[in-house]
């Protein structure tokens, strides 16, 4: 059994990890794929005091950072199930898909999130080559081009607000027949004389070269007519799933959205269960934040520990 078992090898657990291990617990990382997100990720430019990097090479440094520590990694292992302890200071169990399980007194689950795809053609193929989920990351590398964002809802909306004042164009696509941002955001989108809204509009394919995008085909749903936007990005904006359908009969308590809910010390309602990065209601999900929560949830998993002996 371990001190601490984090659950998820990208940012959030890997800072998580470091942190326990500093203070001398027993530390265990077991993760289905160790990098997380940052494994899909081609430029980072945000990641603050390095100008510049790239997703691989990201979770290299995050791997060799790890392995400087006495920190038992455990790649390709899935997480199903969480069975929490049976009192304060105990002994909390979690079973992987193989089979296997693992024990701690504290765990720190930071399995992530995927963004939501559209699943139409050209989407896949044009992943990096155009096609884009995170505007605080990629939006200056369209800046004068023309983009679409498709999704009508906040985060949709906000992306937009956010590209119109970098990029030349924006092209908003809302399946639904109106916008479901809040007000406030559909006003202030509609104050910018670069940007078109088209509502009642399904994407049907994201075309391009064969190098990179160049447009975008879509059915207006009420006529049935076909139409094609010529365009240089194409960010999808309509969900970014939390990684947690297997904490839903744990008792740790998620939102509606899947999140699980942490207070400002990165706790669950479970004691001993702490939580980090884009798996959680944590605002705003970038690498630097991740890492910041895993920090906390790991000072926090210390308190924890030293305050309350196994039973
Ligand atoms: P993740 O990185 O999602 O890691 C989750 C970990 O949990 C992984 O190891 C995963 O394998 C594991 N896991 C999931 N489910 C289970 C399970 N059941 N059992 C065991 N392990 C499990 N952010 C920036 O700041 N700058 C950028 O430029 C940037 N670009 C991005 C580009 C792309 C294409 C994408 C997809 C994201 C980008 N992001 C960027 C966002 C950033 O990658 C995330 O905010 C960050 O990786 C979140 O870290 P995390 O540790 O919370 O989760």
């Amino acid at each position: 059994p371990f001190e601490v078992l984090v659950i998820g090898g990208g940012p959030a657990g890997a800072s998580a990890a470091i942190y326990t291990a500093r203070k001398g617990f027993s530390t265990g990382i077991a993760a289905e794929r160790f990098g997380g997100q940052v494994q899909d990720t081609m430029g980072i430019e945000n990641f603050i005091s390095v100008p510049y990097t790239e997703g691989p090479k990201l979770a290299g440094a995050l791997e060799t950072h790890v392995k400087e520590y006495d920190i038992d990694v455990m790649n390709l292992l899935r997480a199903e199930k969480l069975i929490p302890a049976k009192a304060v200071g105990g002994y909390h169990e979690v079973v992987f898909e193989n089979g296997a399980s693992l024990k701690a007194r504290s765990l720190v689950l930071s399995t992530g999130a995927r963004w939501r795809n559209l699943g139409v053609p050209g989407e896949a193929e044009y992943q990096t080559k155009g096609v884009a989920y995170c505007p605080h990351c990629d939006g200056p590398l369209f800046k004068g081009k023309r983009v679409a964002v498709i999704g009508g809802g906040n985060s949709g909306v906000e992306a937009a607000i956010d590209l119109a004042n970098i990029v030349g164009h924006v092209t908003l696509i809302e399946f639904d027949s109106q916008l479901r941002a809040d007000q406030v955001l559909q006003d202030k989108l509609r104050s910018f004389a670069n940007v078109d809204i088209i509502v009642s509009a399904q994407t049907t394919e994201v075309t391009g070269d064969g190098e990179k995008v160049n447009g975008l085909s879509y059915k207006d749903r009420e006529s049935g007519a076909e139409h094609h936007v010529e365009l240089e990005g194409v960010f999808v904006q309509i969900g970014l799933v939390p990684n947690t359908e297997w904490l839903k009969d744990s008792g740790v308590e998620l939102t509606g959205r899947g999140e699980i809910v942490i207070d400002e010390k990165a706790a669950t309602n479970l004691p001993g269960v702490f939580a980090a990065g884009d798996a959680t209601t944590v605002p705003y999900k970038q690498i630097i934040i991740s890492m910041g929560e895993g920090a906390k949830a790991a000072l926090s998993a210390f308190d924890y520990l030293i305050r309350n002996e196994a039973p």
